[in-house]
């Protein structure tokens, strides 16, 4: 089948779902994820045409874009930070907010950490994207990396590996912070990081019907009563696992900046600061430990 055609019956089949301009995105994604072939080589070679069972690939995902499957779940990858992710079902499909806070942490960290070596924790890790970027652009760094989830530790190994970078990963729950000790009982950590679960119940109207009908729930929401469970646990456990002067970072939820700030003040942190993403919300937020 001649690929220009197959470009047409995507956008007659999914435009109506997704634009034009993103089914055209799609369709590239795919003939460079399945052919190797760039979009520029589309354009100029009209005629293209692939093989039978290339064309029924195609359909295929034709028809789990129908189905609202997100493009990087049906393509089994996706880029963070500019670097190469793997993700499945088990993992959240890595934000651009996420990358904010990565990038906020790289440049704040780096003018002493290219230096010395300095130990990270990155907590809740899914798919490694915190981790794995902050240990490729902080080479000196020891990074660790804990989940409760054992599918969602074995993708982020893969994607240590596939990033050619060395993390410790840990399976534990953050709410058995008490039982980290184990694991870390003669180590204290210069940064700790986490982008837990927040999104509260009675925001799920607000989130979009294909991340909720295929990314991992685990790793999204909280309970309406404690929405602050997971960053109360890791608070805690920094307090006692942070070196002096060591840094907490974490991603929040945009409707609970202010509660989320208190925890730290609260702890005894020092300039504690809110953070924006690009969209205006509360995004971010830093504490120092003293
Ligand atoms: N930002 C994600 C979303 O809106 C939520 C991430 C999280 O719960 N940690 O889907």
């Amino acid at each position: 089948m001649v690929l220009k055609e197959l470009q047409h019956i995507f956008h007659i089949e999914l435009d109506a779902i997704y634009g034009k301009h993103e089914v055209d995105s799609f369709f590239y994604l795919c003939t460079e994820h399945y052919l190797n072939v760039p979009r520029i080589q589309l354009t100029l070679e009209q005629g293209l045409a692939i093989t039978k069972p290339e064309t029924e690939t195609f359909f295929k995902v034709l028809e789990d874009l129908k189905q609202q499957k997100p493009i990087q779940y049906i393509l089994g990858e996706t880029e963070f930070y500019g670097l190469p992710f793997k993700v499945n079902e088990h993992v959240l499909i890595p934000r651009p907010e996420t990358e904010e806070l990565v990038d906020l942490m790289i440049r704040s960290v780096t003018a002493s950490a290219v230096e010395k070596s300095i130990k990270i924790l990155d907590v809740g890790t899914g798919s490694g994207c915190i981790a794995i970027s902050l240990a490729k652009n902080l080479p000196k760094a020891e990074v660790y990396a804990l989940d409760v989830s054992n599918e969602a530790l074995a993708m982020a190994k893969e994607n240590a590996k596939g990033n050619n970078v060395d993390i410790t990963f840990i399976e534990v729950s953050i709410l058995e912070a008490s039982n980290w000790n184990l694991f870390f009982e003669n180590t204290k950590f210069d940064v700790i990081v986490s982008n837990p679960p927040y999104v509260r119940e009675i925001e799920k109207q607000e989130i979009q019907p294909n991340v909720l009908d295929n990314e991992p729930h685990l790793a999204l929401f909280v309970e309406d009563d404690n929405p602050l469970i997971f960053y109360k646990a890791i608070t805690y456990f920094a307090v006692k696992k942070l070196k002096t002067n060591g840094k907490l970072y974490f991603e929040i939820n945009q409707y609970l900046g202010e509660e989320t700030k208190q925890l730290l003040v609260d702890a005894n942190f020092e300039n504690v600061e809110l953070l924006k993403d690009l969209n205006g919300n509360d995004r971010m937020l830093k504490g120092v430990k003293i």
